[in-house]
């Protein structure tokens, strides 16, 4: 039996390559990623703009992974109007990652993880005694956006701080 592949593994232009790969054409990728990323598609069945068999063909060989915010902790924030909630993630593979949303008069912030544990070992941080794991891929941090997204019923995106730090590490 074939193991399916996470189709959001796949970067825009890899997924251009996937549909060339399979005698689709190039613009097919523009739109299965709208599918993924704009209009948050979570089966290929919903793609309708997409033909019936390459519904189906993409079905058979990939899963589209949606992460579980498998609970939900409120931290007062004195500072702020609202307050502060933090989100235990699971992830694929039972690693954990947590997602903080931070609400604000007419703007809401979602602080993502980039990583399972951290290697930096900073005294004061629980995360430090944890160690370093693995990094998130793209589509894991995407992911925590688009959850909380679900959650609470908010769209928010600007990536800072960590996602920053994890990026240049990669270069
Ligand atoms: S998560 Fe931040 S504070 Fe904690 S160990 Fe890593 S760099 Fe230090």
């Amino acid at each position: 039996m074939t193991t399916k592949q996470n189709i959001k593994r796949y970067s825009r232009k890899e997924l251009e390559e996937l549909m060339q790969s399979i005698g689709e054409p190039r613009f097919r990728a523009a739109q299965l990623h709208r599918w993924l990323y704009s209009d948050r598609a979570s089966d290929f069945h919903e793609m309708t703009t997409i033909s019936k068999s390459l519904r189906e063909t993409l079905d058979r060989k990939y899963f589209l992974p949606q992460c579980s915010m498998s609970s939900t902790q409120c931290v007062e924030d004195s500072s702020a109007d609202s307050t502060t909630r933090k989100f235990l993630v699971q992830l694929h593979d039972q690693e954990a990652v947590e997602t903080v949303l931070i609400p604000a008069e007419g703007r809401n912030t979602v602080c993502v993880s980039t990583q399972v544990g951290c290697p930096l070992h900073c005294s004061f941080c629980a995360t430090g005694y944890m160690g370093f794991t693995r990094n998130l891929n793209a589509a894991e941090i995407a992911e925590q956006v688009f959850s909380a997204e679900r959650m609470m019923g908010v769209y928010c995106s600007k990536f800072s701080g960590q996602p920053v730090r994890s990026r240049r590490m990669k270069q």
